[in-house]
């Protein structure tokens, strides 16, 4: 039912909060060599932020959508920076996809990722191969759809979706960036990976040992 639906949202965005805990260092150091090396720290904040939030709504009784939406606007809040934004524009999208009132089905999740892409390409304007995180959640959201629709369970379907987001963003160490902080460093930043393609690969692949079939 929808509190189960709703104690998942949460739990799921403490594991984002865990994984960011555990790679906060690299994740800001990816972000000094070509960025101002706040990625890290920046996503920190707005995960436990989130987390908080995420935890406040479930304990008000709210549904999973409504979890997900007040997580969104916390992270978005504390998190400063761009890809803090855009983490509220992923949450949000999702959370408004799956609502409140039924247990999410792995149709309406795997539509809530594609909103998730769709709305972070709108707002940032990065297209692939700019080397930016939608260089993963692209993939990572194509590879989603496709699993569900060919009758997989969320869980398997996940799981491969989080393995092409990880070879994803470990390929745009070939790239140049052509968006945000790093473009003027465009040359500094070849043969790394962009950090915000690399923590959403990390939080994807958190997330999938944590679904069950
Ligand atoms: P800031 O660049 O404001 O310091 P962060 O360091 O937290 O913010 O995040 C940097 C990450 O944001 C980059 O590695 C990239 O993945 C992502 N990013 C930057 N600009 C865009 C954009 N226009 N669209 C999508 N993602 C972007
Ligand atoms: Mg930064
Ligand atoms: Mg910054």
């Amino acid at each position: 039912g929808s509190r189960a639906a709703a104690a998942l949202a949460a739990h799921a965005v403490t594991v984002i909060a865990e994984t960011i805990d555990t790679h906060v260092d690299e994740l800001g150091r990816l972000d000094q060599i070509a960025g101002d090396g706040d990625h890290g720290i920046g996503m920190q904040r707005g995960a436990r932020a989130a987390r908080a939030a995420a935890a406040a709504a479930v304990e008000g009784g709210a549904g999973a959508g409504t979890v997900l939406v007040h997580a969104a606007d916390a992270w978005s809040d504390r998190a400063g920076g761009t890809s803090g934004a855009l983490w509220g524009v992923i949450l949000r999208s999702i959370g408004e996809t799956i609502g409140d009132d039924d247990a999410p089905s792995a149709a309406s999740v795997a539509a809530g990722v594609a909103a998730a892409s769709d709305g972070v390409t709108a707002y940032g304007k990065a297209e692939v191969g700019d080397k930016t995180m939608v260089d993963a959640l692209v993939p990572f959201s194509a590879s989603l759809t496709q699993g569900v629709a060919a009758g997989a369970t969320l869980s398997a379907a996940w799981q491969k979706a989080a393995d092409a987001a990880t070879r994803a963003a470990a390929a745009t160490a070939d790239l140049l960036p052509r968006m945000g902080r790093a473009r003027p460093h465009a040359e500094k930043s070849l043969g790394t990976p962009d950090p915000g393609a690399h923590s959403l690969a990390l939080i994807a692949t958190a997330i999938g040992a944590l679904l069950i079939d």
